[in-house]
């Protein structure tokens, strides 16, 4: 490998020659691909589809794969991290002592060898790192110490769709840092948030930081790397400061207390058989006009709702996974997001409860379930009746002192003036709506909005959830054992190849960055004129030797319409017409395939000029993360 100009990474100074490439490029876009990234690398050649979320890369595309990986690895080797390859294929008994080989759930490929023995293809190596650093090293003065690999990853997706977006291989670069305090893990994680936004600036791919939820990873403090793109699964909401969170994790600055003196005393009403929103409404409209004149709005209903949370076994359960139901009382103008809820109860997941599950509880009368026959309201002190009281929660957008229209526990009545804190009390406040565009910002900087996003990388303060599953401790400086503190960072290799191709096309193909282009230059002959032939061959010869990279459209039986065609749809940043102006006035044209400007120039000064283009089209790093 050599370098020229700043920051290419030059595999071959060979001109790649198009009559013998391993290449057929299609006119008409794959039947079975849904984004454009993934149309336009098939048709261009780049990757072949073998089965859902499975692909071959084909010269061209590993020559894009092999840019972006050489640039991860440069970022990661100058952040500290050393390389290392462990294998994809591993055994079960690490992923068990961590549980993951049954939290991963279905995504985590599993698989048996010739004696019967458990195996799983990694989708994610946590354990292993922990393991490896355990094998070597065991004294404070080992450490810090980070490792990475760029590696095949195995995850079997319930959708694979937007072509290498969410494929079921792909490549990964996943880094692994073991401190001995919480300190040295935020300036291990600073590090690696820093060499993950360079090599996305270097490689041209737009991401924003997005405050998350940890997911199955376990731990603290996350963060997720999103490609702005329409076509991602996921949704992050931003806040007028810039700031952007993942709504999983999004906070609802806590209401201001409303002085409720003057709130007249709670009253139980007979509201028959009034059970929707819109019945309540139009009852309450009719029957029980408010003291205030306006009418009534269905943000005055207070909405308790009844949800499942599935734990996972325990002593206490007879090492059985169990189910609790609990009341969570919402605004009833909303919706309960049962992620959000569930954030706040790891490890389990929330769903609603069922028929079987309310059978248990004939105190929630359904449609007229009240916050009094549950929670604090409910408990008498006695500790065998308290030990079934349901716990009560209330939605953070539930100001204490604020007064509802709510069920009251019995079939037909409800209460009105129920008030927040002087009429009932919760177990504690919840993240339980569904967020909308709108609502305040965590940051209190005004409305949220919301873009949908592709996640491109993740950066994790693990803490010590795997070092202690796996006992890995090391000598302290006074000899006693500690265990040392974990992050994990990954970026998504495959798919970010696809996020630039996402930023970077038109609608006639594709237009490469000059950063991860699989070459710099596609030199191409335009007809039959020997004299351009040669010059073109020389041409070629020159910019190779100036370590350019060079694709070279030496077809001889193939008309000029269809080689600018392959030229635009391939991608090239460069085009470099060698034709019959060369022929008539000894210039060429040079063309930018991104920004569709054109420049005829002396064929003399082709290679000056293609070199300070390639110095000027290369993507930049921002200042504040220069080295
Ligand atoms: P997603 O939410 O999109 O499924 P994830 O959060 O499960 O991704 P991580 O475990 O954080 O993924 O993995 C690190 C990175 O690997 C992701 O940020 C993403 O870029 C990439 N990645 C994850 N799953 C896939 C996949 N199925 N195909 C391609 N890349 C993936
Ligand atoms: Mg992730």
């Amino acid at each position: 490998m050599a370098f020229t100009g700043p920051g290419i990474l030059v595999f071959m100074t060979e001109p790649l020659r198009m009559s013998t490439l391993f290449l057929r490029t299609m006119r008409n876009d794959p039947a079975d691909e849904d984004v454009d990234s993934a149309k336009l690398l098939v048709r261009a050649g780049f990757i072949k589809k073998e089965a859902p979320g499975i692909f071959t890369w084909l010269p061209l595309g590993l020559r894009v794969l092999n840019k972006i990986e050489a640039i991860v690895r440069e970022e990661m080797n100058a952040a500290g991290s050393q390389e290392v390859h462990l294998p994809a294929l591993l055994p079960k008994d690490p992923y068990e002592a961590t549980h993951r080989w049954e939290e991963y759930g279905d995504d985590m490929f599993k698989l048996k060898d010739r004696h019967g023995a458990p195996y799983l293809l990694a989708p994610t190596h946590e354990e292993m790192f922990t393991l490896l650093a355990k094998s070597y090293f065991n004294s404070y003065k080992d450490l810090p110490v980070v490792l990475y690999q760029i590696q095949t990853k195995y995850r079997d997706e319930a959708r694979p769709r937007a072509g290498l977006i969410r494929g079921r291989e792909f490549i990964m670069e996943d880094s692994y840092s073991f401190t001995m305090d919480q300190t040295g893990l935020k300036q291990e994680y600073q590090r690696q948030r820093d060499a993950f936004e360079r090599v996305y600036q270097r490689v041209g791919v737009k991401y924003v930081i997005v405050k998350s939820f940890s997911g199955p990873m376990g731990g603290s403090a996350s963060e997720e790397f999103q490609s702005p793109l329409p076509i991602g699964e996921d949704t992050f909401a931003l806040s007028p400061a810039g700031k952007a969170w993942n709504v999983e994790v999004l906070t609802t600055p806590r209401p201001q207390a409303i002085d409720a003196s003057a709130t007249p005393a709670a009253a139980k009403v007979n509201v028959g058989s009034a059970r929707t929103i819109d019945q309540m409404l139009t009852y309450a409209n009719k029957s029980l006009p408010r003291s205030d004149g306006r009418q009534w709005a269905a943000s005055d209903i207070l909405k308790n709702v009844a949800l499942t949370i599935l734990h996972p076994a325990d002593q206490d359960h007879d090492n059985k996974p169990w189910r609790e139901v609990i009341v969570v009382g919402i605004p009833g103008d909303r919706e309960i997001d049962l992620k959000r809820v569930a954030a706040a109860f790891p490890p389990c997941d929330v769903e609603e409860a069922s028929e079987e599950d309310l059978k248990k509880h004939p105190e929630l009368v359904v449609g007229y379930i009240g916050p009094k026959a549950c929670g604090p309201n409910a408990r008498t002190g006695e500790k065998e009746h308290d030990s079934h009281v349901v716990r009560y929660f209330l939605d953070a957008h539930i100001a204490q002192g604020s007064q509802w229209y709510t069920g009251a526990d019995e079939k037909g009545m409800d209460y009105v003036h129920l008030v927040a804190g002087r009429d009932f009390q919760s177990d504690g406040t919840l993240e339980a709506l569904q967020v909308r565009e709108g609502d305040m910002s965590p940051d209190g900087s005004g409305p949220l909005s919301f873009q949908r996003g592709v996640e491109i990388g993740q950066v994790f303060q693990l803490g010590l959830k795997y070092t202690k599953a796996l006992n890995f401790t090391v000598l302290d400086q006074n000899g006693k054992p500690s265990t040392p503190w974990m992050g994990s960072y990954g970026i998504g290799v495959s798919r970010t190849l696809a996020c630039i191709a996402e930023f970077h096309h038109d609608e006639k193909g594709l237009c490469w960055p000059m950063s991860v282009a699989p070459a710099q230059v596609h030199v191409m002959t335009m007809g039959k004129n020997a004299q351009a032939a040669q010059e073109a061959e020389k041409l070629v010869h020159q910019l190779s030797d100036a370590g350019i990279e060079v694709l070279f459209d030496d077809r001889t039986k193939v008309s000029a319409g269809v080689k600018f065609k392959d030229a635009e749809l391939i991608g090239v940043p460069l085009e470099i017409v060698v034709g019959r102006d060369f022929v008539s006035n000894g210039t060429v044209e040079i063309r930018q395939r991104e920004a569709g400007t054109s420049q005829s120039v002396a064929a003399d000064q082709a290679l000056t000029t293609v070199q300070s283009l390639i110095t000027s089209m290369m993507p930049r790093v921002e200042d504040r993360l220069k080295r």
